[in-house]
């Protein structure tokens, strides 16, 4: 069984990547299983939906196989405060590369951290898949 964090939210509880809509309209369905994310931000939101909840097999299956590490340990105590995207560049329905900038807020041991990446993203047989980031400024 896959080990989880927290217990799972309430479907109708917005969802805590922050797009202001309902888990259940947003990212649940995606970690549930039961919908693919269509563009790499959905993909990405969804990822931060993933650690913000403990999901780590989510993060795995939606790593890029070429790319994605052996195992994933979450930080225990750390404390997710927020998700905000910065740009995005292709990953739409139609494309195979998708870039998107975002800003990661939380809190470890109750010191501040601020992740500002870059993630690429690869559509690979009707899936976008996390390839990599890197760290603009
Ligand atoms: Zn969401």
């Amino acid at each position: 069984m896959p080990k989880r964090k927290h217990p799972p939210r309430p479907d109708n509880a917005p969802c805590p990547c922050g797009s202001g809509l309902n888990r259940e309209r947003c990212c649940g369905p995606f970690l549930d299983g039961t919908a693919l994310p269509q563009t790499a931000e959905a993909l990405m939101r969804s990822r931060y939906t993933a650690f913000v909840e403990g999901h780590t097999d989510y993060l795995l299956d939606t790593w890029l196989p070429r790319t994605r590490p052996p195992l994933l340990e979450l930080q225990a105590n750390q404390q997710w405060l927020g998700l905000s995207i910065r740009a995005t560049s292709g990953g739409e329905v139609a494309d195979e590369h998708g870039e998107v900038e975002f800003v990661a807020r939380s809190r470890i041991a109750g010191r501040g951290v601020r992740l500002h990446e870059r993630s690429r993203f690869l559509r690979v047989d009707e899936r976008w898949y996390y390839v990599d980031g890197d760290f603009p400024g």
